[in-house]
């Protein structure tokens, strides 16, 4: 099936800005760094509609800046309407995330929820048509296969938001599919690169949080420590660029200034680099096909820059294999793995799973369930649900 860069660029034939925006997932790291990058924007860049959670307060704030004209709360604890300008509509509940997804003003959906909750309503996106600038890997890894059909269904485009992805989306235009000889994903190597297992074993909620070069939520910090991250984006590589797991590899780059590589089949290697600063990959995805001048910070060529590229140990960080594992079997596996570690996350920050059980438990889930090479939509959640309750068995007993 032709990849989804392949169809974003067939269509960038005859670009027109897209301007009108709706963030899920919008009181988030993701969410306010876009939030930043459309006050910087400015016109036409506007925004139309946002989600949170349960931060309603944080959410009232946005709709005061940003005058949307439309504001949902996902969580089931929906109370009264909060202090909102005049003209901005208030919705309760998760199916409104779909509303927002297939809004007929939105021309752009920001998919900034994190998980596989996030999932559906990146469908619904694609589905209607819309730009999915994709922030929640999840959704790819999940139901990769699904969200290729809808983004073909509704000929939608997904621009990946991912700064490892948006650095491969960016390189890989100066070369043919054929000519890909593979794609090197840069991993920071998070707060543990140089721990010992002796170490690892001890590791800490506090220690695992403290990311020494990204500031994002508690999920993704936790699965940079982890290294699930990096398995996540093995997968979400796999979807976005139609590669085959042997194109893909990752390498430990701590400055995280490379973001990302393509090695074409004559040996030249193609790098985006950048300060690490997500709003430039989430500007880069509204704006896109155009390069837009931005306040960001840039690099300064008058210092040395120091850049090492270290091979990963994959004794230390079995994730990695993990990820290559669910990247080539395919089908199911990419649900069960995101279940169990969003299960296994949570579950860790909770004092209750120490942190080398987190991808432990990962491996045991996926070894046990039930796989289907092409599952639809209502076996994947049916999967997500018995993942997370055997994780919490799991733990439970160890
Ligand atoms: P976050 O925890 O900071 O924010 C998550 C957002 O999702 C919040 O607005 C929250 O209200 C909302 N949310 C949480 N649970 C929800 C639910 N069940 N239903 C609906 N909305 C819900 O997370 P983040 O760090 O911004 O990450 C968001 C996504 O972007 C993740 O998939 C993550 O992997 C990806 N991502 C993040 C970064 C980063 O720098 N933070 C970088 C690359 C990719
Ligand atoms: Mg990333």
């Amino acid at each position: 099936m032709t990849s989804t860069w392949t169809m974003v660029n067939q269509k960038h034939s005859n670009p027109k800005p897209k301007t009108s925006i709706a963030i899920l997932g919008a009181t988030g790291s993701i969410g306010t760094a876009t939030l930043s990058v459309l006050s910087s924007l400015g016109k036409p860049w506007r925004l139309i509609g946002a989600s949170a959670h349960s931060k309603v307060v944080e959410l009232t704030e946005i709709a005061n800046r940003h005058e949307p004209h439309m504001v949902v709360v996902t969580s089931e604890q929906c109370f009264s309407r909060p202090n909102l300008p005049p003209g901005c509509q208030f919705l309760c509940g998760p199916e409104h995330l779909q509303t927002l997804a297939e809004h007929p003003e939105v021309d752009t959906v920001v998919a900034a929820v994190v998980g596989s909750a996030g999932l559906h309503s990146a469908l619904c996106a694609a589905r209607a048509g819309k730009r999915l600038a994709l922030a929640n890997k999840e959704a790819l890894v999940v139901a990769g296969n699904l969200m290729k059909e809808a983004l073909l269904a509704g000929s939608g485009e997904l621009i990946p938001v991912d700064s490892e992805h948006s650095a491969i989306f960016q390189a890989i235009k100066t070369g043919q599919p054929r000519e890909i000889r593979r794609i090197i994903l840069t991993a920071s190597g998070g707060p543990f690169r140089t721990w010992t297992n002796r170490q690892l074993s001890e590791a800490t909620i506090t220690d695992a949080l403290a990311h020494p070069t990204w500031q994002m939520g508690r999920k993704i910090t936790i699965d940079s420590a982890t290294m699930m991250n990096k398995a996540l984006e093995i997968i979400e590589a796999k979807w976005l660029f139609d590669l085959p797991v042997d194109k893909i590899q990752v390498v430990i780059h701590p400055q995280s200034i490379i973001h990302s590589m393509v090695e074409f089949s004559d040996g030249s290697v193609i790098a985006q680099l950048s300060p690490p600063d997500m709003r430039l990959p989430i500007q880069y995805a509204l704006t896109y096909p155009q390069r837009i001048v931005s306040p960001y910070p840039k690099l300064d060529w008058t210092e040395s820059l120091n850049l090492e590229l270290i091979a990963v140990d994959l004794d230390r960080f079995p994730a990695i294999q993990l990820g290559w594992e669910v990247c080539s079997k395919a089908g199911t596996c990419g649900a069960v793995v995101n279940a169990a570690n969003e299960a296994a996350v949570e579950l860790f920050l909770a004092g209750k799973l120490r942190f080398l059980q987190i991808v432990e438990v990962c491996q045991r889930i996926l070894e046990q369930h039930n796989f289907d090479p092409s599952p639809d939509l209502p076996y994947l959640m049916e999967l997500d649900r018995w993942a997370r309750n055997e994780t919490r068995k799991w733990a439970s007993l160890n």
